[in-house]
């Protein structure tokens, strides 16, 4: 079992450092929030004053922080977590940034003689309690097979993906929720052009969910109220995933389109038509409620 610091403790990194915990590591964590740390340490982590205390004497480092700027910040410089890690340790970013600052963290940890992997995790909330998650990994391949068994403890051994080198596993991140975007979309307006036609959405879902218009938003998360139990529209849109965090996921879609060269116009639509929601008061909203703005408009 491994030494472990975790740093960042929100709704996502939170569960997963207690499955960690769980999973019998010896885990010691950081929050600029001590609420967020007050809850991990009840459940068996060690609590430190800083980042570096944290990571100074861990095996693995772990960031699941909100944006690229916050990972940037807390890995790089004189005060960045690369300075005073062990050599040969290992840091795994959990978090949902731009690929470019994971490869320049991939590269600055390299100089550094620390091994360093994005891994992005799909699942959300729910997933992060279960540690079900999904994790797509960009690094090397060496890094991969050290990084799966930590990552083993927090999700689905079974979902957990070598995407590419460095930068690999925001990119996959990123074109997934854009596609996730997409087929929400298109699962609402279905939906509402069907009720406006007097069909009943329950059976509506059940006939695409077994025709070819079956998808992941119409299997486990209809967008619908009161269609399927468990789910954000069945409680009034409490997140779940919030719109604001997918508006971050499609600007970053967006930029990886814009370096690649490719026209994505599906994905665009959909970042103006989540971004118009979030304008209208919608952003701490699970990311399904963009249905109502299907049904008024
Ligand atoms: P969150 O805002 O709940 O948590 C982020 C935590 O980081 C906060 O507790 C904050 O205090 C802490 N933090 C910020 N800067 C810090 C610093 N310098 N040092 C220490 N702690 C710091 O966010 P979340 O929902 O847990 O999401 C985290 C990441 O996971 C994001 O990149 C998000 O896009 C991604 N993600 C979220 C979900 C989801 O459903 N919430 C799903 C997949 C991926």
């Amino acid at each position: 079992m491994a030494s472990v610091a975790f740093v960042g403790l929100g709704n996502m990194g939170g569960p997963m450092a207690c499955n960690l915990i769980n999973a019998g590591h010896a885990v010691t964590v950081f929050d600029l929030s001590e609420a967020a740390m007050a809850e991990v340490v009840a459940s068996g982590a060690q609590a430190s004053s800083s980042a570096i205390d944290a990571a100074r004497s861990a095996d693995v480092v772990i960031t699941m922080l909100p944006a690229g700027k916050h990972v940037a910040q807390v890995y790089l410089g004189d005060d960045g977590l690369l300075a005073h890690m062990a050599k040969g340790a290992l840091a795994l970013d959990a978090s949902t940034i731009d690929s470019e600052t994971a490869q320049q963290v991939g590269a600055a940890a390299a100089d550094a003689g620390i091994a360093f992997m994005d891994t992005p995790v799909s699942g959300g909330v729910a997933a992060a309690a279960a540690g079900s998650l999904a994790f797509m990994c960009g690094g090397s391949a060496e890094a991969f097979e050290r990084a799966r068994r930590i990552l083993e403890g927090m999700g689905n051994a079974e979902k957990i993906f070598h995407a590419g080198p460095a930068g690999a596993g925001q990119v996959a991140k990123a074109v997934n929720n854009m596609l996730l975007a997409v087929h929400m979309i298109g699962s609402c307006e279905a939906l509402a052009m069907g009720a406006a036609k007097g069909l009943d959405p329950a059976v509506l879902s059940d006939i695409m969910k077994a025709s070819s218009g079956n998808n992941w938003s119409l299997q486990v998360y209809n967008p619908w109220p009161d269609v399927m139990p468990n789910v954000p529209a069945s409680n009034d849109y409490k997140p779940g995933f919030m719109v604001d965090l997918m508006v971050k996921d499609l600007g970053l879609a967006s930029e990886v389109a814009g370096s690649a060269g490719v026209e994505n116009r599906l994905g665009q639509l959909a970042l103006e038509l989540y971004k118009a929601h979030q304008s209208e008061g919608n952003g701490s909203r699970d990311f399904s409620s963009i249905v109502e703005k299907i049904r008024v408009s």
